[in-house]
């Protein structure tokens, strides 16, 4: 903040809360760099100590895209005991972003005088009849940005265009969207606006226990969601819904130490809090970007891609901010959304089926013709199976 000239505010600057839960040392606690987490040896004895105590039938979600990429790319699904299904969960930002706000960004995007910035993923996300590169080409000022901040600039630099950002994501993007519209109010920008889809992780785990389908009997948290948020959140979570959390990072050993310590936990009957990637995660998080949060961004409800409306699972931007909201400065009419017919990315989204198992998947969908949007992202459930050539459910080798 001071270095690019802006005072720190005084909410940055208050207590932070202590971790009650004892600290809990694996394996891989003493490890630094990144090969030593993709090391063959040391994941076959982690599936070994898996093997060893798995007695039965479990259903763990990973609850992020990333962690989804990484087990389809390693084949972690297919070395496991058959007993241990992994189900993928809604942890991709492109994915649940609903269709309306999708088809609100178009329309923002092609009217005259606006510049529509947006991180390269959300492009190709399919609106309910086109996406943001058509809006492009056929004239409309849609620009990649790599930081929420460039926006700012480029509002900077265009004092007569309207400069909109599109502040989409989970509570890992949301600190930097926080930050860029307290920066925009600082230096009293009056054409810079963003359109915010913020959503909570929290919140759709309680939904996905909640829901009457559901199989989950224990989840793989997020690690870098923890990494802002810290994982005190979950305490309830876990009290509430007795069923195990560990939070969990990306690397194939992580995510093999996550499954481990989930299984062993249903084993013995217990359902605990655990943090398996202390490397990056702390019980308190990173207090300023929550602060940052607090400070720009109120909770509301929000409706998910493919699952539908969960309360309290999102951010909006607090009264205080709410001249920068773009769903407030443009009028975009009103919103018919269409889905597409065939998809079944909600089934996929919240575990019910396995993308393979969807008819259009390979055939009228691929990454090139995506027709949902976990078919578009590189975090996308529909993506990584297709991607790593995974056509049918079946394990090809046993565990
Ligand atoms: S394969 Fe395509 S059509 Fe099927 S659920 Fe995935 S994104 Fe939707």
């Amino acid at each position: 903040m001071e270095r690019i000239g802006l005072k720190l505010p005084d909410f940055l600057k208050k207590s932070v809360p202590i971790c009650p839960i004892r600290s809990i040392r694996g394996p891989l606690q003493s490890m630094k760099y990144l090969d030593e987490f993709r090391d063959p040896a040391l994941a076959r004895k982690l599936f070994d100590e898996i093997r060893a105590v798995t007695t039965r039938h479990w259903a763990i979600m990973e609850v992020c895209g990333g962690q989804t990429h990484s087990i389809i790319r390693n084949g972690i699904d297919q070395l496991l005991p058959d007993e241990i299904e992994l189900i993928h969960g809604p942890g991709c930002p492109v994915c649940v972003t609903p269709l309306e706000i999708i088809d609100k960004a178009l329309a923002i995007a092609a009217q005259p005088g606006v510049i529509f910035c947006s991180f390269g993923d959300m492009l190709r996300v399919p609106g309910s009849e086109k996406d943001l590169f058509q809006v492009k080409s056929q004239g409309g000022d849609v620009r990649i940005v790599y930081s929420p901040l460039d926006a700012v600039k480029l509002a900077q630099e265009n004092p007569d265009r309207e400069v909109v950002f599109f502040g989409v994501g989970f509570e890992t993007t949301a600190p930097a969207n926080a930050m860029t519209v307290f920066q925009a109010k600082q230096l009293g920008l009056t054409n810079f606006s963003m359109l915010v889809s913020h959503v909570l992780v929290p919140p759709a785990i309680a939904a996905i226990i909640e829901s009457p389908d559901t199989r989950v009997q224990g989840f793989l948290a997020a690690g870098h969601v923890c990494s802002v948020m810290g994982y005190w959140e979950y305490e309830p979570l876990v009290e509430k819904y007795h069923a195990p959390v560990v939070v969990t990072g990306f690397e194939p050993l992580d995510v093999l130490e996550g499954i481990r310590r989930v299984v062993i936990q249903l084993e013995e009957g217990r359902a605990e809090l655990e943090n398996a990637y202390a490397r990056a995660v702390r019980y308190e998080g990173n207090v300023p970007a929550q602060q940052m949060l607090r400070e720009v961004f109120e909770v509301t409800d929000r409706t998910w891609r493919g699952i539908g409306q969960i309360p309290q699972s999102g951010w909006r931007l607090s009264e205080a901010y709410r001249d920068f909201d773009a769903e407030r400065r443009f009028d975009v009419g009103d919103i018919h959304t269409r889905e597409s017919a065939i998809c079944r990315s909600g089934e996929v989204l919240q575990g019910l089926i396995k993308p393979s198992q969807c008819p259009a998947f390979g055939k009228e969908c691929t990454p090139r013709t995506p027709l949902g949007a976990t078919m578009v992202s590189s975090e996308g459930a529909c993506a990584a199976y297709y991607r790593y050539g995974r056509w049918n459910t079946e394990k090809t080798e046993s565990g």
